[in-house]
């Protein structure tokens, strides 16, 4: 089996070689062959065999070997630093609790081991000599670019909700379409997700929201979506009745996602950076619709959802952050001053759009504000949030994608400072407490205060961050 990414690793050939020559029947199976027959790079190589686990040992013996799911039929071999699963033919039956089957029966028929998988595309098997084994007309709907259950989809639903997810994340992943039949049982069946668990649901969305077809995906399946995320419901279709939009409230979210780089914290930022809009939402006398206090609804909102889907913290803190700041002017016009305060209440206003002219007023007072949020922020969330406010814009009507060249000379901009010897923070400055004390300043608060003061003066470029113009500042009379 050949595909752009290269060919099979010698190490599965490998293991498909020995199965075989200790008389098992072996073969790569489900998203290799997917990938594969795609022209992807496959993310891992699963091997299903006819063999038993404890055969499988036996031919891998003096491998290293890990017994990850021993009862369920799966030993993890790892041949040449490669780990690859491999599973015995089985069948499931049963599902009572809609997630996982009641009972697990070995079986020596391949195609009864390919009929127990989710989707046709993912039920192909394909031999050592690269003979594809697809049972399901699994080729087919690769080259018509479906997604579509094996056997009937209600059926297949019932036994797995997750399978409904399952099935909207390869689509938004390929960008296929699901087909009617599938995409029928996944909406009458949405509510069995709320039996899934969080963390399962939680891998599988942000794997859809980090596909190509992800804008598509959302905007076409929000209902289903809804029911692990049900805050997206009110963004549905809720006119934001101004001349910046030319898409609800969803509609507008899901464009940011697209216009995102696909990686899991900005996109999850994306999706979420105005889910606080619909409790936001104002008319006035005019008739225009306004969202005043809206991120700084949204970041919390964000931090509860992300709770919920068991997150991490680490993860929950850097979306819900960007997602608070997502509106924050870091490019004020001049007149506007930089708020000291990142707490500042924040409105829907597109002030970024406003390219201030690079005056040393405004550049000094811009480089101020960078260097503010790279202290808060780390210059890794910085450039996310550059690239969060980017695709905020473009999801815009296009009338106002100015935010993005005021994005892009942002970034020229922090680059220069990040050139600069660091100084973000009270520990980046050339002196201490301990300096302040040899100049005779007492033990007490009034070091804090001064170093806050000298960094302040840094930060605004009053003062060079030089041990000896910095002693010289704080030099008492
Ligand atoms: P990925 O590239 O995301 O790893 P994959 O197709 O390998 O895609 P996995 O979740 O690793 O997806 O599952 C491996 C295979 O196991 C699938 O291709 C499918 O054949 C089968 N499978 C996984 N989960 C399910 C499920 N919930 N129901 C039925 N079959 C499943
Ligand atoms: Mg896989």
């Amino acid at each position: 089996m050949q595909n752009e990414g290269g060919t099979v690793p010698a190490s599965a050939r490998e293991a498909l070689s020995r199965l075989s020559a200790a008389g098992y029947a072996a073969f790569l199976v489900g998203g290799c062959v997917r990938d594969s027959l795609l022209g992807r790079t496959p993310g891992d190589w699963d091997i299903t065999t006819a063999a038993l686990p404890e055969q499988v040992e036996a031919v891998f013996a003096g491998e290293r070997i890990i017994e990850t799911g021993l009862k369920h039929g799966t030993v993890t071999v790892l041949l040449e630093g490669l780990p690859l699963e491999i599973t015995t033919f089985r069948t499931e039956t049963g599902y009572s609790d809609h997630r996982h089957p009641d009972a697990v029966a070995f079986t020596p028929s391949l195609t009864e081991d390919l009929a127990r998988r989710d989707f046709t595309v993912n039920a192909m098997a394909c031999s050592l000599a690269g003979e594809i084994i697809d049972p399901f007309g699994g080729q087919a709907d690769l080259g018509k670019r479906i997604i579509r259950c094996v056997g009937d989809p209600y059926k297949r639903f019932e036994e797995d909700a997750l399978r409904i997810l399952r099935a909207l994340r390869f689509a938004a992943q390929l960008d296929f379409e699901i087909a009617p039949a599938t995409a029928a049982a996944a909406h009458a069946l949405r509510g069995s997700l709320e039996l899934v668990s969080l963390e399962r649901i939680a891998v599988e969305l942000t794997k859809l929201i980090c596909g190509p077809a992800a804008r598509r995906i959302i905007t076409e399946y929000w209902e289903i979506l809804a029911v692990p995320l049900p805050e997206l419901a009110p963004m549905a279709g809720l006119d934001q009745r101004n001349k910046y939009h030319c898409f609800d409230v969803l509609g507008h979210s899901a464009a940011a996602v697209e216009a995102t780089p696909p990686e899991p914290i900005l996109r999850w930022a994306a999706l979420l950076h105005d889910v606080g809009k619909p409790a936001c939402f104002t008319v006035d006398e005019e008739g225009r619709g306004h969202f005043y206090g809206h991120a700084k609804r949204s970041g919390p909102m964000a931090r509860e959802i992300l709770t919920r889907l068991r997150f991490d913290h680490d993860t929950v803190n850097r979306v819900s952050t960007l997602v608070e700041l997502h509106d924050y002017p870091i490019d004020p016009p001049v007149e506007a001053g930089v708020p000291d305060s990142l707490d500042k209440s924040q409105t829907d206003g597109l002030v970024a759009s406003r390219m201030p002219s690079p005056t040393s007023a405004a550049s000094s007072a811009e480089e101020r504000a960078i260097r503010k949020l790279i202290g808060k922020l780390g210059v890794e969330d910085f450039f996310r949030l550059l690239d969060l406010k980017r695709a905020d814009s473009l999801a815009h009507h296009p009338d106002y994608w100015g935010r993005v060249k005021a994005c892009d000379r942002l970034e020229v901009l922090a680059r220069e400072i990040l050139a600069q010897p660091p100084c973000f923070r009270v520990t980046d400055l050339q002196i201490d407490g301990n300096d302040l004390i040899a100049l005779g300043y007492p033990v007490g608060p009034e070091i804090g205060r001064t170093l806050n003061a000298l960094l302040e003066a840094v930060l605004s470029g009053e003062l060079p961050n030089e041990r000896e113009a910095l002693l010289t500042k704080c030099k008492r009379r």
